[in-house]
Order: structure tokens, then C-alpha cells, then sequence
């Protein structure tokens, strides 16, 4: 290891270094070397040592920004191919795309849908990240549609292979905007607009063998911002693409390949919108980075941003719904309480059967630890008193006449100390599953 005016393998501190939080350097040096810590931890290595260390101890697949503002998003730095080796850590971004050839009503009308895609989903806000404007042949139009975009607060994605073009519109498309992007044929041109705009550059090419040389004329013109488009001549070959380009940077380590990859399902699957939507899920699952869509409404929405919500959260730590008195059927205050776990399934499925029911009535969610019911149960998270405190300490009595409180049936055990925890309640059983809900609500009401 190179160091400047220093032999980290000398210095051997009595107690951890406060600098990296290691007892040695020999213990920071094999820790830096396996990528578990950044070598700029270590302020007495020379500036030309970390550089060399960084490249040759950086995951196998770049992290890079888009958009600016509220609008960043990251995309790439996965260190796996599956989400059941680890965690996969940066969701994918869903795009939709527009054109200057579009009237202006067109393009309202697509902003319309737009805005109405808005919506939290377990604790997290979805919405369509990133707007396409495709170059047809107006310049002005093209670049008052990219400011548009970008004043909307969307991440915008310029695409057209017109490096004047693409430097006109990144001018007015803020911070790390996309330009869809560098071709063998304007490589140069394009490298230097994206260089002076600190702009992401998508890069398409005929072939992944063409790709992977473009690339890396690309890195040698020394930009390294980039995303690379897995194709647009067929399904088949985008799909394969896809799988060869993560594979190779993360199995293989070329870090050519080490960069996030967008896909045009709208290019694949023209004015087929359902097919768009079956392959923008294949590629969520398979190495979409940034996934385009001719359209997103809730049809296209709600399987899609549910899909990439399982996908990008960690296995390990179940998703939980907020802790908190729930309505539904609009209840006027003489409506029974129903009770269960902040675990996102097992509230999904109850608050579903609740609507299904069409009975007014609200439904309690202690903190039980975003397990089931019965994992809660055994683990003590979701005991009588758990649910005792959660009504007293949310006081659930004044926001209901109705003094019912039904369990889940599997904890029906809880019954009896509950009644006497919360005396002015009558503590009630209910089904054993949710799919008896709705007859069970109805019985009750009758
Ligand atoms: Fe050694 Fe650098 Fe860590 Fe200090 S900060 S112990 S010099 S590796």
C-alpha cells in the first residue's frame, strides 16, 4: 500500500483509532480491502493512493444520482442478483414518456394522470419519479416540455441522439438530469453536454457487445455517470441483455457493466399498454433500473409499485403499518372496534375484508412488532395488555359509543384478561380469518 510520509502498517494504536475505529491498521487495511469500509476513512493515505484503493475496492456496480432537490432519487449500488442472498438496496424508478410531436392537450391530459398517481403505501409516497421527453423535430417545444417536467418536480429524462439539442435542453432541466443519450456516432459531442451539465448519459447501442465497447470509450473519455439501455429490437434480446449486463458486473466484476440500465417497455411493446405492464414487472424483478411506460395510471400503478415495494425493502424486517385507530365505512361514532397487528399483510387482508363488509367500523392497531397475530402472540408483543394500553392510551372509548372490542380469533385466549383489563368493554371473539369478516360485521350489526 502506498502511503505518503506514513507506514500504516507500523502505527498500531493502543485502543481503536479514532479516525477509522480500528486497533490496527493491518485491521483497517483487510477490512478497506474486502469493500466493508471506505478506504477514505484513513486521512493519512495520499489523495492518488485512495483513488487507486477506491476503484479497485468499489462494489461491483456504481451508485449513481438522479434528479436534484426533493426530486433525488440513487439508483444501482446492488452487490447481489436476488433479493434473498441480501438486501437489494435502490428501488427502481418507473417513467413515462412524452414527445414534442404531442399537442398540448395530449400532454396535459398525461400530466393529469400523472398527478393523480400520488399515494402512500405502507408508510411510503408512490408516484411516477421520472418524465421521458422524447425529441421529434421542435427544439423551443421540446425544451419549454423538458422545464415543464422539471418544474413539476419529476426527474427529467431527455432523449434524443442531437448533442445541440440535448445541451439546449439540459440548460433548463436542473441537476443531474438523464440524457437518453450517447450513440456511437455522437459520443464525443455527447460526453462533453452531460460532462458540463453534470447530467446522468444513457448509452444505446446495436448489440451488447457494442454496448460494452461504447462503454468503455465512454469511461476513457472519463465520464462515468452513466445508465445503459438493455435495447429496444426485441423482448427477448432486452430481457437477455438485462440479465447479462447485471450478471456480468456483479458475478463476473466487469465493471464496464457496472451500471444501472433503464428499459423502453413503451419501445418493446408499442400501444400495447397490458403487455407494457406484464414486462415492466418481469424487469423489476430483473434488472430494470429505470422502467418506461407509454402511460401509468392505477391500473398500471398498483401492481406495479406493490411489486417494487416487496422487491426493495429488507426481507429481514417486516413492513408495518403505522400504529393507529383506523376508519372504515365511514363510522359515525357508534361502531364496533375490531382489533390486530401492525403487520402489513395481516392489515391489508383484515382492512380489505372491512371494506368488503360495508359495516362501519374501526379497527385498532397496537405496536405488536410487525409480526401476525399469532408470531405477536408468542413473542409477548401482542398480549392483553399490549391491547389494554393501546385502547386506554389512544382513547378509543370516546371515539365510539360502542363498547365491542373484537379480537382476532386465534387469540381468543386473550379474552378473559382483557375483559378485565378494559371493564367497560365487552370483549368479543371474532373469526379465526379475515375472509369471515364481512358475515361476522353484518351478524353483529343485525
Ligand atoms: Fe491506521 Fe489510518 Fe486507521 Fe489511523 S486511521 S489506525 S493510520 S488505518
Amino acid at each position: 500500500m502506498a502511503v505518503k510520509g506514513l507506514d500504516i502498517f507500523k502505527l498500531t494504536p493502543k485502543s481503536n483509532c479514532k479516525e477509522c475505529g480500528f486497533p490496527t491498521c493491518m485491521a483497517f487495511s483487510m477490512k478497506a480491502a474486502t469493500g466493508a469500509v471506505a478506504i477514505e476513512k484513513c486521512p493519512y493515505i495520499s489523495e492518488e493512493s485512495k483513488e487507486a484503493l477506491s476503484e479497485a475496492t468499489a462494489p461491483p456496480m456504481k451508485t449513481i444520482k438522479v434528479g436534484a432537490g426533493d426530486a433525488e432519487a440513487t439508483l444501482g449500488g446492488e452487490t447481489v442478483l436476488f433479493r434473498h442472498e441480501k438486501t437489494l438496496v435502490h428501488k427502481n424508478l418507473f417513467a413515462v414518456e412524452l414527445s414534442d410531436a404531442m399537442s398540448d392537450a395530449e400532454v396535459d391530459a398525461a400530466c393529469a394522470k400523472l398527478e393523480k398517481i400520488n399515494y402512500d403505501r405502507i408508510g411510503e409516497m408512490m408516484f411516477v419519479e421520472v418524465v421521458g421527453v422524447r425529441f421529434a423535430a421542435d427544439q423551443d417545444k421540446f425544451v419549454a416540455l423538458v422545464k415543464k417536467v422539471a418544474d413539476c418536480g419529476k426527474i427529467p429524462m431527455i432523449i434524443t441522439v442531437d448533442a445541440e439539442v440535448a445541451k439546449a435542453a439540459v440548460a433548463v432541466a436542473g441537476a443531474k438530469a438523464i440524457i437518453m443519450g450517447a450513440t456511437k456516432d455522437n459520443t464525443e459531442a455527447m460526453v462533453e453536454v452531460a460532462k458540463a451539465a453534470d447530467a446522468v448519459l444513457g448509452v444505446t447501442a446495436d448489440s451488447i457487445e457494442a454496448l460494452h465497447d461504447l462503454v468503455e470509450a465512454i469511461e476513457k473519455l472519463g465520464y462515468k455517470n452513466l445508465i445503459l439501455n438493455v435495447g429496444e429490437a426485441s423482448i427477448k434480446e432486452a430481457y437477455a441483455n438485462a440479465i447479462a449486463i447485471r450478471t456480468s458486473a456483479i458475478k463476473g466484476n466487469d465493471r464496464t457493466f457496472g451500471y444501472p440500465s433503464i428499459v423502453f417497455t413503451n419501445k418493446l411493446a408499442p400501444g400495447n399498454i397490458n403487455l407494457q405492464i406484464a414486462l415492466a414487472s418481469a424487469f423489476v424483478l430483473r434488472y430494470g433500473s429505470i422502467i418506461v411506460l407509454e402511460e401509468m395510471d392505477f391500473n398500471a400503478a398498483l401492481p406495479l409499485f406493490g411489486l417494487r415495494q416487496n422487491i426493495f425493502t429488507d426481507p429481514q424486517k417486516p413492513m408495518r403499518v403505522e400504529p393507529k385507530v383506523y376508519e372504515f365505512n365511514k363510522p359515525t361514532g357508534t361502531d364496533p372496534v375490531l382489533v390486530t397487528v401492525d403487520f402489513a399483510l395481516s392489515y391489508f387482508v383484515v382492512a380489505g375484508e372491512i371494506e368488503r363488509s360495508k359495516v362501519p367500523a374501526y379497527l385498532a392497531i397496537p405496536d405488536a412488532g410487525g409480526y401476525s397475530v399469532l408470531t405477536a402472540w408468542a413473542a409477548g408483543k401482542f398480549g392483553s395488555n399490549v391491547i389494554a394500553n393501546f385502547i386506554k392510551e389512544n382513547n378509543v372509548a370516546d371515539l365510539t359509543t360502542s363498547r365491542k372490542l373484537i379480537l382476532p380469533g386465534k387469540v381468543a385466549v386473550l379474552q378473559g384478561d382483557l375483559a378485565e383489563l378494559l371493564p367497560e368493554w365487552e370483549v368479543v371473539v371474532g373469526p379465526n380469518e379475515a375472509m369471515q369478516i364481512p358475515k361476522f360485521l353484518r351478524d353483529l350489526q343485525a
